[in-house]
C-alpha cells in the first residue's frame, strides 16, 4: 500500500460523535443510497482494506468504524498496547474512497461505563468453544458492540472478514435471531505471499517468529488437502497437525479444529463445507487462522 502525500485532502468525513452518524445515516436515506459498513479496530492493513473495496463495490456510501472496544479484551490482554494509528489509517480509508468513518471514544460507545452496559450473549453452542474457550466473556464483548455499532449507523449490508471465522458466525447469527435488517457479507481472508494471514497483531511478531507464522497456515491447508483427499480420517489429519505444531519450539498451540463451516456444529467426518481452524501463541503474539473447504 502507497501512502499518498499528507497534503492531498482526505475524502472520507471524521464523525466522532453518534448523533454526527445518524445526521449522516439521514442524509444517505434521503437520498435513496444503501449504506455499507465495515466495523475495525483501526491499524488497518491490506485484509481491512479489503472489506472496504467490497463495501464500496455493493453499495452507494460506506463507512467504516474504528474503535478498540474495551469489552471484548480480557484484562491480561493487549488492549493498552493494541496497535493505534488513526492518521494513517484515515488516509488509507480516503485513498479507499470510504466516505466517513466512526471514530468514537469509550466515553461515546459507554456513557454509563462499559461495566454496566446492557450485553449481548450469543448462543453457548457458537461462542463457547475455540475462541471464546481462550478468551471468556470475548463474544460477549463483540456482539455487544456489534449491536451498538448497527443500531447507531444502520447499515444496509455490513462486511466481516473470514479471518475471524467464528466472529463471523456469531455476527451473522446475531442478525439472524435480533431480526436486524442487515446483510452479512463474508470476505476471503488476505494473506502475506508466504501465506500468513494479514492481522493488526502481526507487527508484535519478532524476526525469528515472523519466520516460522506461515507453518500455521501451512499445516492448516496440509491437514485440509489430507481429509478433503481421503488420505486420512478427518480426526487423524487434526491429530498429526496438533503434534506437528506441538513439536515446534516457540509455538504454543491452543486449538486446532474442524467445525462444519454453515452450521459451525462439531463434525465427525470431512464434509463441505468444513473450516479447519486454529489459535497459536508465538511466545506472547496470540495468532489465529481458518481455511475453509468449500
Ligand atoms: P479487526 O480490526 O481485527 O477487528 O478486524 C476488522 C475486520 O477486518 C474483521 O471483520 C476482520 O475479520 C477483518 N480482517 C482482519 N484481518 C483480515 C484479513 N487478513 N483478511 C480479511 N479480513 C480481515
Amino acid at each position: 500500500m502507497v501512502l499518498e502525500n499528507a497534503m492531498t485532502p482526505l475524502k472520507t468525513q471524521v464523525l466522532d460523535s453518534v448523533d454526527a452518524v445518524r445526521l449522516w445515516r439521514r442524509a444517505a436515506t434521503v437520498a435513496g443510497e444503501r449504506v455499507g459498513f465495515v466495523p475495525t479496530m483501526g491499524a488497518l492493513h491490506e485484509g481491512h482494506l479489503s472489506l472496504m473495496r467490497a463495501a464500496r463495490k455493493e453499495c452507494d456510501r460506506v463507512i467504516a468504524s474504528i474503535f478498540v472496544n474495551p469489552l471484548q479484551f480480557a484484562p491480561h490482554e493487549d488492549f493498552g498496547k493494541y496497535p493505534r494509528t488513526f492518521d494513517r489509517d484515515l488516509q488509507l480509508m480516503s485513498q479507499e474512497g470510504v466516505d466517513a468513518v466512526f471514530y468514537p471514544n469509550e466515553k461515546e460507545m459507554y456513557p454509563e461505563g462499559r461495566e454496566s452496559v446492557t450485553r449481548v450473549v450469543p448462543p453457548s453452542e457458537l461462542a463457547d468453544c475455540l475462541e471464546g474457550h481462550f478468551r471468556p466473556g470475548f463474544f460477549v464483548g463483540v456482539a455487544t458492540v456489534v449491536a451498538k455499532l448497527f443500531n447507531i449507523v444502520l447499515p444496509e449490508a455490513a462486511f466481516f472478514g473470514e479471518k475471524d471465522y467464528q466472529q463471523l458466525q456469531v455476527v451473522k447469527r446475531l442478525v439472524h435471531d435480533l431480526n436486524l435488517p442487515i446483510q452479512v457479507t463474508p470476505v476471503a481472508t488476505v494473506r502475506e505471499k508466504d501465506g500468513l494471514a494479514l492481522s493488526s497483531r502481526n507487527v508484535y511478531l519478532s524476526e525469528e517468529e515472523r519466520k516460522f507464522a506461515p507453518l500455521l497456515h501451512r499445516t492448516l491447508n496440509w491437514v485440509k488437502e489430507a481429509a478433503q483427499s481421503g488420505e486420512l480420517s478427518l480426526e487423524a489429519a487434526l491429530e498429526k497437525g496438533r503434534s506437528d505444531l506441538r513439536a515446534l519450539e516457540g509455538v504454543d498451540l491452543q486449538y486446532l479444529e474442524a467445525r462444519h463451516g454453515e452450521t459451525f456444529q462439531p463434525i465427525a467426518q470431512f464434509e463441505l463445507p468444513t473450516v479447519i481452524l486454529l489459535a497459536a501463541k508465538l511466545k506472547n503474539v496470540r495468532l489465529i487462522d481458518n481455511v475453509v473447504a468449500r
